[in-house]
């Protein structure tokens, strides 16, 4: 069986850059059921008993169930688990040096981070992930897709997820998503996605 990962903080730890309503609804809600729908998907299958992980990178582009609820499940456990209010704070230690190398600046990164979150036409996700050589690279998804799965225009394990599905920030931002990409910087726990780059690599 599939969980929710636990949230260690709060629905209102992230205001004022993601709302308390928006947590409840979007965590609550939404999360709950990409999780119990995989579940039911994976029941009774040979993808019963493994790993979210394994279940995606071997994934059937034309299983929709589990493409739609395993993606909306690992993506949402890693969008959750990653934030944190961190007021003002950045990468630090080899991700630091990674993203310096590979973009220039951290102010370069979350430039081409935030256009590629912005540009995603409809519901997706931008991502930072490190690729197959471990080098970080900047992409996005359609829909609950992600760059673990087989046909995914760019390949690699995410580091780094936003959700740009308007259910995640409209009530609050209702059609300003650049306001709400650009608040992401505000909330992002950079241990977590430290520790991520470094079991990635
Ligand atoms: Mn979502």
């Amino acid at each position: 069986m599939f969980t929710k990962v636990v949230l260690p903080y709060s629905f209102a730890a992230l205001e004022p850059f993601i709302d308390q309503a928006t947590m409840e609804v979007h965590y609550g809600k939404h999360h709950e059921g990409y999780t119990s729908k995989l579940n039911e998907a994976v029941s009774g299958t040979d993808m019963d008993g493994k790993s979210i992980e394994e279940i995606l990178m071997n994934l059937d582009e034309s299983n929709t169930a589990v493409r739609n609820n395993g993606g909306g499940f690992y993506n949402h456990n890693l969008f959750f688990s990653q934030l944190f209010l961190n007021e003002g704070g950045s990468p630090t230690g080899n991700l630091a040096d990674a993203i310096n190398s590979k973009f220039g600046s951290f102010e370069t990164f979350k430039e081409a981070f935030n256009k590629a979150a912005t540009t995603r036409f409809g519901s997706g996700w931008a991502w930072l992930i490190a690729n197959s050589s471990g080098e970080l690279e900047i992409c996005s998804t359609p829909n609950q897709d992600n760059p673990l799965m087989p046909f995914a225009e760019t390949k690699g394990t995410p580091i780094l997820g936003l959700d740009v599905w308007e259910h995640a920030y409209y009530l609050h931002y209702q059609n300003r998503r650049a306001e709400y990409v650009e608040n992401f910087w505000n909330i992002i726990n950079w241990e977590v996605v430290g520790r991520r780059f470094e079991q990635a690599k």
